[in-house]
């Protein structure tokens, strides 16, 4: 097997290895790595996943990068370790071979802990190896500083900076990521979520900072989304027979979980559908109907609050893959195949009110409890089925978070609170620590550059 290089959706920076990229995260030329090629599974190792447990499908599906990168055994052993949580699969009742799959069930309770638990296993091996110190920038609106955070915890070498809006996350995910210490520092940003992300952006291009190795865990890295097209095979192994193409639902803000199903079909997996359902930030169902592309700045407000994404950078890698160039502001440079497009992907967007009401009809229909992520998913699901019925096909929905993480929302719709894992009721214990900061890049620099030890670890 040969190394998978990989270039830049941007096209003016030098193909690197994936070690490389991983080290990177966003590449010189702004753009975002992909590979030149995808790796392709043969049928006949598609359909031996059946009988597997998730880690191993895991293995497998790694292993097809991680070639002149990290030895087959380190491999299994990280795989191993990272994946030793449930992954539940739940029939719904009352539809033939339609699931729910819960990626809930991670430390952090959100589908993030699949990639971030894969990352920082294979960062921290290769800080480990080359003896260099790194430090990790994340903005977030919750879910994804929680789950990097956690999952860069005590890993030598490495120390995480998390800016999350002060006002725009919950009490839960904020504890999430103040409680942890050590290598993990957060800071509360007066703004909100953009304002974290564009300072964030501003110090990877800074010169000022250049004497410190920054990376990114945001989903502009490839890392984050090669782990995350595991679940389509596990899924697909457990749902369809061998070769029947399955129809699959990933309720989408940034994309970058998106991207899992569409990289899982680049090797080899029959897809039938991938259906990408929005909020309000309805971008990406407007450019798939026209084919014309427009930002929406600022992002609006929905209660799923971890998809309210206005300009999606994962667009620039799936534009990519069809053919096409978008740089990192939107510009289309060149039209991705858009019959190609709207052929396998579906999209709509889901209103507040629309999305509260799923909540309501799941639960009396089908005993379904899903939290606002999901729910903006299982409507959008339901208006593909109107524009194209699913003749027998297997489907599966990605439900992103745990429903106890809206425990409120939940209350004031169906009446009852949803039993909290054991993972989020520790928190309720623990003293919280972190920094505070205006929306001022030259103060956030200036912490960088203060808190920044090269011996820390
Ligand atoms: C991040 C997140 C999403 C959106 O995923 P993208 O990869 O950004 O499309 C959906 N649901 C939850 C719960 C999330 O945390």
């Amino acid at each position: 097997m040969a190394q998978i290089l990989l270039h830049s959706t941007n096209g003016r920076s030098p193909r690197v290895n994936l070690r490389e990229a991983l080290m990177m995260g966003q590449a010189p030329d702004r753009g975002l790595y992909l590979p030149e090629a995808f790796p392709k599974f043969a049928p006949e190792e598609i359909a031996a996943f059946a009988t597997m447990p998730y880690h191993e499908i895991a293995f497998r599906v790694l292993s097809k990068y991680a070639d002149g990168i990290l030895p087959a055994h380190d491999l299994n052993h990280l795989c191993q370790d990272a994946y030793n949580f449930e992954v539940p699969l739940e029939m719904v009742r009352g539809l033939d071979r339609v699931a729910v799959m819960r990626l809930d069930q991670g430390p952090t309770a959100s589908f993030k802990d699949f990639a971030a638990r894969m990352m920082a296993r294979l960062i921290g091996r290769f800080v480990r190896e080359s003896g260099q110190k790194l430090t990790i920038l994340v903005a977030t609106s919750g879910d994804t500083g929680s789950a990097v955070a956690s999952a860069f915890h005590r890993v030598e070498g490495i120390r995480v900076i998390v800016l999350f809006p002060v006002d725009e996350v919950s009490a839960r995910q904020r504890k999430q990521m103040t409680t942890l210490g050590e290598n993990v520092r957060s800071i509360a940003v007066d703004g909100k979520f953009d304002d974290c992300q564009a300072m964030v952006k501003r110090a990877f291009a800074d010169p000022a900072l250049k004497h410190i190795a920054l990376s990114s865990a945001n989903s502009i890295n490839i890392g984050r989304l090669l782990p995350q097209s595991v679940y389509h095979f596990y899924a697909a192994s457990r749902l369809g027979r061998a070769g029947e193409p399955i129809v699959i639902t990933v309720p989408s803000g940034n994309f970058g979980n998106m991207m899992g199903a569409v990289i899982a079909g680049q090797m080899g997996l029959p897809i039938k559908k991938i259906v990408v359902p929005v909020n309000g930030n309805d971008e990406v169902p407007r450019f798939l109907g026209t084919g014309g592309y427009a930002k929406i700045e600022p992002s609006r407000n929905c209660l799923s609050n971890a998809m309210n994404v206005g300009h999606p950078s994962n667009l620039a890698r799936l534009v990519a893959i069809y053919g096409g160039q978008m740089d990192e502001t939107g510009a289309i440079h060149r039209a991705p195949d858009m019959a190609a497009l709207r052929r396998d992907l579906f999209s709509s967007s889901v209103s507040d009110e629309d999305t509260r009401a799923t909540i309501k009809l799941a639960w009396e229909r089908h005993h379904l409890l899903l939290e606002p992520h999901g729910a903006v998913g299982w409507r959008g699901f339901w208006d593909y089925l109107a524009a194209e019925p699913l003749n027998g096909s297997p489907a599966v929905m990605l439900e992103t978070a745990h429903p106890a993480k809206f425990p409120d929302e939940i209350e004031k719709l169906l009446g009852f609170t949803p039993e909290v894992p054991p993972s989020l009721a520790a928190l309720d214990h623990l003293a919280e620590d972190h920094d505070r900061l205006g929306v001022d890049y030259e103060a956030f620099r200036d912490h960088l550059i203060a808190r920044h030890q090269p011996a820390c670890n």
